[in-house]
């Protein structure tokens, strides 16, 4: 159904993908996507971020901006476990950079599409984005897990939304059991 699909966030690199995830988590990719390009073209390396007052900018970004100069020399490092350490970077934002920026596969991206379409289709019983995305781990064969989450939330956005899902136009609905299923 979602052929190609990608992450929707513009960017040109690692840590402008980061940056991007990490506002994501406040609006939409829509609005992020028109925030963005200014927002580059007055910072336009981790440094210049890092530079800011707090204040002035999303808290946020600034301390991801000092962590990423001061621990990892100003590149955004490529492991989980190093990405883990960076301030408003938890497992989702940590997926999205690896799998996005580096193609690496390190997990699957849980965001809210991810998880309420996981529990529709039956592939997980948990609700905690960390849970399920260990549930989904196991059910996704680790050379899908960057392109699954890609559809799956293009799939939570055209089709499975939160309200009303509009399981008539939907591919899955003779597998779906969800219980707020609108057929
Ligand atoms: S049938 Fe409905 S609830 Fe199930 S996956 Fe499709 S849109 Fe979502």
């Amino acid at each position: 159904m979602y052929p190609g699909a990608t992450c929707a966030l513009t960017h040109r690199s690692p840590w402008e993908l980061l940056v991007a995830t990490i506002l994501s988590a406040q609006c939409t990719d829509k609005r992020v996507n028109l925030v963005t390009p200014g927002l580059f073209a007055k910072y336009p390396t981790p440094a210049d971020f890092a530079a800011v007052r707090p204040e002035a900018l999303a808290q946020s970004i600034v301390g991801a901006a000092r962590r990423v100069v001061s621990a990892f020399g100003g590149e955004v490092p490529k492991t989980m476990e190093e990405l883990l350490t960076i301030p408003g970077a938890a497992r989702k934002t940590a997926n999205v950079v690896l799998g996005t920026a580096y193609g690496i596969a390190a997990g699957v991206v849980v965001d809210t599409h991810v998880s309420r379409i996981a529990q529709r289709l039956d592939l997980t019983q948990n609700s905690d984005p960390v849970k399920v995305e260990q549930d989904l781990m196991k059910i996704v064969p680790p050379d899908h897990w960057i392109s699954f989450a890609h559809q799956i939330i293009l799939h939570g956005r055209a089709l499975c939304v939160a309200r009303a899902p509009r399981c008539k136009e939907c591919g899955l609905n003779d597998l779906c059991y969800a219980k707020d299923k609108t057929v």
